[in-house]
């Protein structure tokens, strides 16, 4: 058993515990989650994105700082106290772990995905970011240079990714659709458009 296993079985000790008391509702707690995976999700992120990319006064905003740029566009709330966006650029791939546990920006990327909180992610990011992010997909070139973000309480990181080539046309809806949550994670890069 992994310490994943070990902590999603004391989780669901611990729900069935509150329910048998009566001091939760389990349709409460579905809903919760519901929200977080389709409303607070990582289309909020992506929005976010979107705008740092068409609009220069924002994007300065956000880098200044990203809590405040991020809640103009109505992001907030737990988890989400301190957020930084970190931008990529030509010369530098921002990615994003929690060596500790699992700290993640809410509010911009709904709950981390289950590979985000293992072990083997955690320590290998800051181990080996070049290889493990060629084992997920994404080849970094050479000439590039790996920034990874250790996460904690205080901080949580959003990871602005490159505008793609050949989307100067493109409206902010568009756009947003180039935008994956593994993107701002720095595990991928924004999807070019199909042409
Ligand atoms: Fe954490």
């Amino acid at each position: 058993m992994t310490a994943d296993d070990a902590r999603a079985i004391r989780v669901e000790a611990v729900e069935s515990l509150l329910v048998e008391k009566g001091l939760v509702d389990p349709a409460v707690v579905d809903r919760i989650v519901e929200h977080y995976e389709t409303n607070v999700g990582p289309l909020n992120g992506a929005k976010v994105v979107a705008r740092a990319w068409t609009d220069p006064a924002f994007r300065e905003r956000l880098f200044a700082n990203g809590t405040k740029a991020i809640a103009e566009l109505g992001f907030g709330g737990p988890e989400g106290a301190m957020i930084v966006a970190v931008e990529n650029t030509p010369e530098v791939h921002n990615v994003v772990v929690c060596t500790l546990c699992s700290c993640y920006p809410w509010p911009v990327l709904g709950l981390p995905p289950t590979w985000y909180k293992s072990d083997a992610y955690r320590s290998r990011m800051v181990a080996e970011p070049r290889k493990l992010l060629g084992e997920m997909g994404l080849e970094v070139p050479a000439t590039k240079k790996v920034r990874v973000w250790d996460s904690s309480a205080e901080a949580r990181y959003l990871v602005i990714p490159e505008r793609p080539p050949g989307t100067e046309a493109l409206g902010a809806e568009e756009l947003a659709a180039l935008v994956s949550r593994d993107s701002m994670i720095g595990v991928a890069v924004a999807k070019v458009p199909a042409s």
